[in-house]
């Protein structure tokens, strides 16, 4: 399922360009346009599923699947081991886009690019 009107359902789609990190079969990784960190990825699932909330049972592998591609990024940092996960979960938690999405943030702001 995909939205027309979901701007990670037309990345994953092509018709807008991203940079691409990595992927599999059930995900994408992409860099964030507007990074909070000096390595700021999104882990979105390629299924549109809005949120959290909209998960069910038979997504709990897709999850299990974005946490375990945190761990393959997180091997290919320079400090290993030393990264943060968010999951802004309803607009009221400061989520803006309603296609679930992790971020995958390490290093500082002001660390030298
Ligand atoms: P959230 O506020 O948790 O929904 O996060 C949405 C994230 O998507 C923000 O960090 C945005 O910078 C990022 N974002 C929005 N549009 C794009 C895009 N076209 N390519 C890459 N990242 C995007
Ligand atoms: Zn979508």
């Amino acid at each position: 399922m995909s939205s027309s009107s979901c701007i990670f359902c037309k990345i994953i789609s092509h018709q807008i360009p991203a940079k691409l990190i990595d992927e599999t079969n059930n995900l994408i990784v992409i860099a964030d346009i507007a990074p909070k960190a000096s390595i700021h990825y999104l882990i979105i699932p390629k299924k549109h599923v809005a949120d959290i909330q909209s998960l069910t049972g038979a997504d709990a592998v897709l999850a299990g699947e974005m946490i375990m591609m945190a761990q393959k990024l997180s091997q290919q940092l320079m400090v290993p081991n030393a990264f943060k996960l968010v999951i802004n979960s309803g607009a009221a938690a400061g989520q803006h886009v309603f296609h679930l999405h992790m971020h995958f943030l390490s290093g500082k702001v002001t660390d030298p690019v």
